[in-house]
């Protein structure tokens, strides 16, 4: 193998940056060209009219500023078209005509599918996990979660200050789409008394219930950490009819958020006063910490070893605190599983 190729996909993720740097410090170290193809697998199927918005060969001195960077300097973005097998095959007519033997792809598990198809066509990849959310069953850790997490736990230590201070709960919703792992994490690094996930099924009585449990032990200032995902497993309500007629204007079928699961739990539970924060966009765009760096440089490296010694058709993880591989169709299979008992402990205690 010569040259090889490397693209990030999917939502952006802290750390996307500092592997894209170990990648071409590798790859000079081998003696391998590196194409950095911009915009995810958008930039495989040649859109742009200048092929420097599709494509642009990565030097050692284009990338080493890059390390420490939030984003992604190679852009990403979703590709539907990729979806369509007559656009992979263009995909794969691209790469021929550059040359480019073997591809690096940063993302989660939809990126994953995309390099699986790339895979089945003849096109050797490897990819590294990277997405905040922590959602792939196969590894400990996904590049990006463990900053996240940090952003969530500075905030969460933020507003529990103001909690202390009026001696009032606050609800906090953090990123994770259908995984609770964000939410959780935050849970545990922060003291907070009450987590809610997608995957435990849920009622809004039952949080009221061990929010005043909270209130009844002389814990006027808990903290109800709510992951984004979490309303999917959330037993009917009726929010409309609930606020209208405990005196909060609300629109007909409006869904429940942070901000409105915030005004029940205040009528719930007498309270006089209890605020929401959504974390939002700032847990992705956040400069990664040492452990995520870490991660990205040894997973850098080891993308590019595979690539080198025709290993192909890998995902890049973390099993048993150690950097590790293993075939892509069998990490796609790996089903997720939720610490459940922790979650039980944080909602105990
Ligand atoms: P993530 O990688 O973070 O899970 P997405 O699920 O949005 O993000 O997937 C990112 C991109 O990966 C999609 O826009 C598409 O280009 C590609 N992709 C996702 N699923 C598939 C699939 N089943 N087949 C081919 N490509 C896919």
């Amino acid at each position: 193998m010569r040259k090889i190729g490397v693209l990030t996909s999917g939502g952006d993720s802290p750390g996307m940056n500092a592997a894209v740097m170990a990648i071409a410090r590798s790859a000079s170290l081998y003696g391998m060209p590196l194409i950095g193809i911009k915009h995810g697998y958008n930039g495989l199927l040649r859109k742009s009219t200048n092929i420097h918005d599709d494509m642009q060969e990565l030097y050692l001195d284009t990338v080493l500023d890059i390390a420490d960077e939030p984003g992604t300097y190679l852009r990403t973005a979703r590709c539907l078209e990729f979806m369509n097998p007559e656009y992979r095959e263009l995909a794969v007519k691209t790469l021929a005509a550059m040359e480019i033997d073997g591809l690096v792809v940063l993302g989660g598990d939809g990126s994953f599918q995309g390099a699986q198809r790339l895979c089945e066509l003849g096109v050797p990849c490897i990819g590294i996990p990277a997405t905040i959310d922590n959602d792939l069953g196969y590894t400990e850790m996904t590049l990006g979660f463990d900053t996240a997490v940090n952003v969530c736990v500075d905030a969460v230590r933020s507003i529990r200050a103001t909690s202390r201070s009026h001696d009032r709960p606050a609800v906090v919703e953090v990123m994770g789409r259908h995984c609770g792992d964000i939410a959780l994490t935050t849970a545990v690094s922060t003291g907070s008394e009450i987590v809610v996930v997608p995957e435990v099924p849920w009622t809004v009585e039952g949080v009221a219930d061990q929010l005043r449990k909270q209130l009844a032990k002389g814990n006027t200032r808990a903290t109800i950490v709510l992951a984004e995902g979490c309303y999917d497993a959330m037993a009917p309500f009726d929010l409309y009819g609930y606020l209208t007629t405990h005196g909060k204007p609300c629109y007909e079928g409006e869904p429940m958020s942070a901000v409105r699961f915030a005004s029940v739990m205040k009528r719930m539970c007498g309270m006089v006063e209890a605020r929401a924060t959504t974390i939002g966009y700032t847990q992705r765009g956040a400069e990664p910490t040492a452990r995520d760096s870490a991660f990205a440089f040894e997973a850098g490296n080891l993308a590019v070893k595979l690539l080198r010694d025709g290993v192909a058709n890998q995902v890049i993880g973390m099993k048993n605190g150690r950097v590790t591989y293993m075939p892509i169709d069998e990490a796609l299979s790996t089903e997720r599983h939720f610490n459940r008992p922790l979650f039980d402990l944080v909602n105990s205690l």
